[in-house]
């Protein structure tokens, strides 16, 4: 089910600056679908069933935007956009609230940090390029495999591992960073040292700026789903899997293990892992439930 909303506001505030404190997300709800999505639960508490199909559009978004920027205490902080829902899931082909909302943020020439699952973003390549011209803008993806039938099975939606980083690549030059986020390494998924070895190669290929690595979380409702999920599509590991997860986070040995192996990969190719943040303040205007 697809919902046009009006909301009141777009921008949300978090404690957690990864790598900015402000998010605007023009959708409630992600047709990318990935298992591991801590985000679809969320639905719930808005009395919506399914986080992969139930979406909500802001179709508003860039007019809020404009008012909460013309706001007295706005602080010209960055803002990502994308960071609880993918701005480029299948709909916005449809509702094309981007290039609306990237109009504000070059009136008000306001920092941005982009990041997506999907290629679609190659759709506003231009405008991103416009903006970059006349305020910082960062972009990211995150690639868990480059294998496609995991792939499938874990982000349905979302664009092959290849293209992502193929499409970062574009933006190498015009945009102040790119950020690769190998995230999550599933364990005894995408942990091969062919998947490691190969990602590590391409972001260095593609000179992508950053690479940030992080393991799987597993908690609450999104464990038990995620297992179901191990057991349906891969049973040979599941036993194996769930020993791994007995706590939310990974087996302390295990995660050692990956550590150093990563880090190897990371002083051959000699990635980078810092985000470049721009002016940090925390003024914690009112948050936004929609
Ligand atoms: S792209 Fe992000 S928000 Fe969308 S389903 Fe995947 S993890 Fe969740």
């Amino acid at each position: 089910m697809i919902q046009e909303i009006q909301s009141k506001k777009v921008l949300s505030f978090h404690e957690d600056s990864f790598p900015t404190n402000w998010d605007l997300n023009p959708y409630r709800g992600c047709t990318i679908g990935c298992k591991y999505c801590f985000a679809q639960y969320a639905h719930k508490y808005l009395g919506l069933n399914d986080f992969f199909k139930d979406i909500l559009v802001k179709i508003n978004a860039a007019e809020c935007l404009e008012q909460e920027f013309k706001q007295k205490k706005w602080n010209k902080e960055q803002i990502k956009i994308g960071g609880t829902t993918d701005l480029y899931q299948h709909i916005e082909k449809k509702y094309e609230l981007l290039p609306k909302i990237y109009e504000v943020i070059k009136k008000y020439k306001n920092p941005l940090f982009i990041q997506t699952k999907s290629s679609l973003i190659l759709r506003d390549f231009e405008i991103i390029k416009d903006l970059s011209k006349i305020t910082t803008v960062d972009i990211a993806t995150s690639i868990s495999t480059l294998d496609e039938s995991i792939r499938k099975i874990i982000e349905p939606g979302a664009s092959s591992g290849l293209e992502r980083i193929e499409m970062l690549a574009k933006f190498n030059g015009i945009c102040r960073s790119t950020t690769l986020g190998f995230m999550p390494i599933i364990p005894l998924i995408s942990d091969t040292d062919e998947n490691l070895e190969a990602i590590f190669r391409l972001a260095k290929e593609n000179k992508i700026d950053n690479v940030v690595t992080s393991v799987l979380f597993l908690r609450g409702e999104v464990k038990s789903t995620f297992f179901k999920t191990i057991q349906l599509n891969f049973p040979e590991i599941y036993t194996n899997f769930i020993r791994l997860y007995s706590k939310s986070t990974v087996d302390e040995n295990y995660l050692k293990s990956i550590h150093i192996r990563i880090q190897k990969l990371r002083e051959k190719y000699d990635l980078h892992t810092e985000f470049k943040k721009v002016n940090p303040k925390k003024n914690p205007i009112q948050l936004s439930l929609f």
